[in-house]
């Protein structure tokens, strides 16, 4: 392992790095951090032109994070715990880009990094056990390791309606939004979506656009943020007991303090749980998932949760036609990504806010001034999609990543995802996937996520070279038996019952399976650490070819 600056490879006479990371949001920048602290030498390839990955991309109005603040930062340096200032319980965009920036800044990260580069593809060298990383532009570079970063919500979907392309008003995107912002004053507006990008942004656009029209095909659940200032005593308190603060994060399922308790609705009775959801819905965010253990996996439990949802939903929307429309049908509750609002209901009492149901008249058409329904045309100044994304697999499915014998990623998977942990794939060996398709990710808070797969990695890489092997490989076996595992948590929950981004529901053709780990981060981690300890049970490592 070189432990100095990358020296040309005589072979083939590229670049070559001890690592490539692909991806400079939250989990490349502190695996970039690890690997320095290994000494190995790394570069990171950034498609975008700063770090940030999700919030140097998703500007859009009223974004913010749906995790506590003060959960959602890393937690690897208590220097950098102590500096930073969070304003907000849960905090903006730009404070949350802020972030991103001042942590490149203080570990001086961004002298390896580079920017407003896309990685088309990465090749294994079997001969060499290097891979070979292919920007969009041509360059080539040769790495042992190769660390996807590529985020789980980086790839909005295709969204291809008829005539999109001669609508003359603005076309926006909630996860690609301009930098320069947009000023909606005295504008007509149609919103496209209603998953949580659409309703963080809904009420933010009503406040100032003269019209909203928004245009829902199935809708959500959402709960208020109850957002504000960060109380100086709750951060006081935060500081004072972090470190068990964060221990807890890290052995909790959810990576987030939800005060989750072990009690059951079918116990208790309908008439304590509503008592105890509204408890929950008054302290905001994620709280109310902690308030019961058989939401997930009773119906019946899961039926009482809707209905508290469904009551909200009345008890804020004035019209109860609009109300109904509002109060999902189809799905058992939070077996969506459970959204978290400010005002987001509540903006439909609003008489320049306007809901469409796409189930009773699906679009036809956009046309060159705004869109057409089966029923109705409507004129747009602007038109905001927020419209999802292709998840999970959806970064790593769009460079052409090829393992021993030339076999393609994209082909490996083409039944849906398979890996060992959520991060490594047999076939593909050397090759790391942080937060990837079989980890909890998505269904925790990411940066604790983050932090435990990049943590595991450095580990592994430690181990490897201070072994001087050069090889890690996931058994194929090992790999079967640990999406057999995943498949088998996610059918013993509700979440299967919802046609979701979390079961790939929402790109035609994508298989449908379910792709987070619902185990909780927590039993997780243990699963990694005792595969670690007990020598990378379930891996193949081998010594540098001769
Ligand atoms: P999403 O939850 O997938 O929502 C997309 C919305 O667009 C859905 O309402 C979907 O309807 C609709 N849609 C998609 N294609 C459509 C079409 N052709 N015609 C009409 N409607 C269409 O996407 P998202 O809101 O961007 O959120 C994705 C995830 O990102 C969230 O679940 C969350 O994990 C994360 N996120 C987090 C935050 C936060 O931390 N605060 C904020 C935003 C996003 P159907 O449901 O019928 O498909």
């Amino acid at each position: 392992m070189s432990t100095t600056a990358p020296s040309a490879a005589p072979a083939t006479a590229i670049a070559s790095f001890d690592a490539v990371v692909v991806g400079a949001g939250f989990a490349g920048m502190y695996m970039l951090h690890r690997l320095r602290g290994l000494g190995l030498s790394a570069r990171v390839y950034e498609a975008g032109s700063s770090v940030g990955g999700t919030w140097f991309w998703n500007r859009y109005p009223g974004a913010r994070v749906d995790i506590r603040s003060l959960e959602y930062s890393f937690s690897f340096s208590p220097e950098l715990e102590d500096e930073w200032r969070w304003s907000e319980r849960y905090a903006p965009q730009a404070e949350l880009l802020a972030y991103a920036e001042h942590v490149a800044e203080r570990f001086d990260m961004k002298r390896d990094i580079v920017f407003d580069t896309r990685i088309a593809a990465a090749h294994y060298h079997a001969e060499e056990q290097r891979w070979h990383v292919t920007t969009a532009t041509g360059e080539t570079v040769s790495a042992r390791f190769l660390i996807m970063a590529t985020g789980c919500l980086s790839v909005p979907t295709d969204v291809n309606f008829p005539g999109i392309a001669d609508y003359q008003g603005r076309l926006l995107r909630t996860s690609q939004w301009p930098h320069e912002g947009v000023d909606f004053t005295g504008q007509r507006v149609g919103v496209i979506g209603t998953g949580s990008s659409a309703i963080q942004s809904i009420p933010v656009i009503a406040a100032q656009a003269a019209d909203v029209t928004v245009f829902q095909r199935t809708p959500n659940y959402s709960v208020p943020a109850q957002n504000g200032p960060l109380d100086p005593d709750v951060v006081a308190e935060w500081t004072a007991n972090r470190a068990e603060y964060r221990a807890m994060l890290r052995t909790s399922p959810l990576g987030s303090i939800v005060d989750a308790r072990e009690t059951l609705v079918k116990d208790e009775g309908r008439e304590a749980a509503f008592a105890e959801f509204e408890r929950r819905w008054q302290q905001g965010g994620f709280k109310i998932l902690g308030a019961y253990a058989d939401t997930w996996i009773d119906p019946e439990a899961n039926a009482v949760a809707a209905d508290f949802a469904a009551a909200k939903i009345r008890e804020i929307v004035k019209d109860p036609a609009v109300a109904d429309l509002l109060t999902p049908k189809d799905y058992p509750w939070a077996t969506k990504r459970l959204c978290v609002d400010t005002g987001y209901y509540a903006t439909f009492n609003q008489p320049h806010v306007h809901l469409v149901d796409l189930r009773a008249s699906p679009i036809e058409t956009f046309t060159p001034t705004g869109l057409r329904t089966s029923t109705e045309s409507f004129d747009f100044d602007a038109v905001v999609l927020a419209t999802g994304f292709d998840a999970m697999t959806g970064a790593l499915d769009r460079i052409d990543i090829r393992g021993r014998d030339g076999v393609a990623l994209k082909d490996r998977w083409a039944e849906g995802p398979r890996t060992y942990l959520g991060l490594m794939v047999a076939g593909f060996p050397n090759l790391f996937t942080v937060t990837g398709p079989g980890s909890p990710s998505v269904l925790t808070n990411m940066i604790m996520g983050i932090e435990q797969h990049v943590d595991w990695i450095a580990d592994c890489l430690d181990h490897l070279t201070g072994r001087q092997q050069a090889t890690i490989e996931a058994l194929a076996d090992a790999e079967a038996a640990w999406v057999e595992h995943v498949n088998e948590i996610a059918n013993g929950t509700l979440y299967p019952q919802a046609n979701s981004w979390y079961m790939g529901a929402n790109v035609p053709g994508k298989p449908r399976q379910f792709l987070p780990y619902a185990g909780g981060l927590g039993v997780y981690a243990e699963h990694c650490e005792g595969i670690a300890a007990r020598g990378y049970e379930g891996f193949v490592i081998e010594s540098a070819a001769a």
